[in-house]
């Protein structure tokens, strides 16, 4: 599938996920809070689950801790159009409490087959529930923050970097700080993976950016 192909069959996917059921959320929710972005993003960011502003107005990370995203990724000279967001939980926990392992079972394959249509090559999880999921690892993310590692995730390799999650960041300048730090170091980790020769095609592609983005859109 080609990137246009890989976009309607996104945007396909996400209308099959606005009435998903698989699991309790659904009967609580506003909407499925797909996620938003590139549909061809090389960089991917996966948060843990949608809160009241993301359930009410169906797009991921549009309360504080989205703001701090956005801060977080102009400070690297990227905007939210540059990259795909989505969350492990694709519907709100009442009263935005931690997903359960049931909940995290059932949504697991959207986001596997998010993964695969987008094809990013570098995935950063944000906070323990999207590293402890992608990563297939117990290690909670204070361990394993900062430091990049290559995951199989279905057909695809991609390296996966584990950061904190914004919200933690919120209130807690000291917290912030390694996250700005962990942040600086994407665009380094971008080049590392666009370097490699799988993607020689999608840079071709890039050459006509107009014209790219009209044909795939922005979710
Ligand atoms: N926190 C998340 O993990 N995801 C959102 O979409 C918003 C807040």
């Amino acid at each position: 599938m080609d990137a246009v192909e890989r976009a309607a069959a996104l945007r396909d996917f996400a209308d099959q996920t606005a009435i998903c059921t698989r699991c309790a959320l659904a009967q609580g929710r506003t909407q499925v809070v797909f996620g938003s972005g590139s549909p061809d993003a090389d960089l991917m960011f996966v948060g843990e689950a949608p809160g009241f502003h993301e359930d009410q107005q169906g797009i991921p990370f549009v309360g504080q801790a989205g703001k701090l995203l956005d801060t977080l990724l102009g400070g690297i000279g990227l905007t939210r159009a540059d990259v795909f967001v989505a969350n492990v939980l694709k519907c709100r926990p009442p009263g935005n409490r931690d997903p359960l392992p049931e909940e995290i079972a059932a949504c697991e394959p959207h986001l596997f087959r998010q993964i695969e249509l987008i094809q990013p090559k570098l995935v950063a999880t944000l906070g323990n529930f999207a590293t402890k999921l992608l990563s297939g690892k117990p290690a909670g993310i204070t361990r394993v923050h900062g430091h990049e590692q290559e995951v199989t995730l279905g057909a695809r390799t991609v390296l996966l970097y584990p950061i904190f999650h914004p919200a933690a960041a919120l209130y807690t300048p000291s917290m912030l700080k390694v996250l700005e730090e962990d942040f600086a170091r994407i665009p380094a980790l971008l080049e590392h993976v666009l370097d490699e020769p799988a993607v020689a095609e999608h840079t071709d592609a890039a050459v006509e950016p107009e014209l790219e983005s009209v044909q795939l859109g922005l979710f």
